[in-house]
């Protein structure tokens, strides 16, 4: 899509375009929340405890704009230099943002002036720059700790065996609060092994804090899988948004 195929969308000069994008994010919405049901009920679980995140990289505001007055209340981007416009260009809506990408530590003091809940908190530094950088903007942040299931480097995550300890930090930091776990499955691994495991650890960091019960996995793919393992919250982009042109960083 090019800016100005963008532009003509978001201001839909005869309504047409946008309320067609409007339709297609409410039919694809809806099946989603089809399968989250099916999935808790199939897991006896109730699905009202299932958060659905949408995943809005690559996508313009305008679609944000739209999921909102759809009733969802969860976006989430991984990148600063997209989502903080496009934050900023939906400031005036009831939304959580979720920041899920690697972090560097130079990124922190703005993703800290929108984000609600950052996901991906892997390493030590990460969370001291991202507690000072709450404590000045004066925002209270809640962080997820980031699992890597896949033992690979590049791809963000904390190894198991760090887990514990980054929770801990977090946990005591002056303006965060530990929400719980977040993992994305390995490459052509099976998610539900991946998941199981991520739920074990999850068990172990609410041993020490049994505040922290979020577990975020499951995407547009494995999102049934994740939820048969206990996950409170999926991360969906494609399945609701369409497919991404861009590569997926
Ligand atoms: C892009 C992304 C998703 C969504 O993936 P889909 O397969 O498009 O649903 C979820 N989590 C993270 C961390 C992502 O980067």
């Amino acid at each position: 899509m090019t800016e100005s195929d963008g532009k003509i969308t978001e201001v839909g000069a005869d309504g047409t375009a946008a309320g067609s994008r409007r339709d297609e994010l409410a039919a694809n919405l809806a099946e989603v929340r089809k399968r989250i049901e099916a999935a808790c009920a199939a897991a006896g679980r109730d699905a009202g405890e299932i958060t659905l995140v949408a995943v809005t990289k690559t996508f313009p505001a305008s679609d944000v704009r739209l999921l909102s007055g759809l009733g969802l209340a969860d976006v989430a981007e991984n990148r600063d230099q997209d989502a903080a416009p496009k934050a900023a260009a939906c400031q005036d809506l009831p939304l959580t943002w979720h920041f899920v990408g690697q972090l560097q530590t130079n990124k922190v003091r703005s993703v800290a002036s929108y984000a609600g809940v950052v996901q991906s908190v892997d390493r030590s530094k990460l969370v001291t720059a991202l507690d000072r950088a709450a404590v000045r903007a004066g925002r209270r942040l809640r962080c997820l700790v980031q699992v890597s299931l896949d033992d690979q480097e590049g791809r963000g995550g904390a190894a198991p065996g760090d887990v514990r300890t980054l929770a801990d930090e977090i946990a005591g930091a002056e303006a965060l609060d530990l929400g719980g776990v977040m993992a994305v499955a390995p490459l052509g691994g099976d998610p539900a092994e991946a998941f199981a495991r991520l739920a074990g650890i999850a068990a172990q960091v609410r041993q020490s804090h049994p505040e922290a019960r979020v577990i975020s996995a499951g995407m547009s793919g494995d999102l049934e899988a994740a939820i048969t393992c206990g996950a409170t919250h999926v991360r969906v982009g494609t399945a609701l948004l369409g497919g991404r042109r861009a590569i997926v960083r």
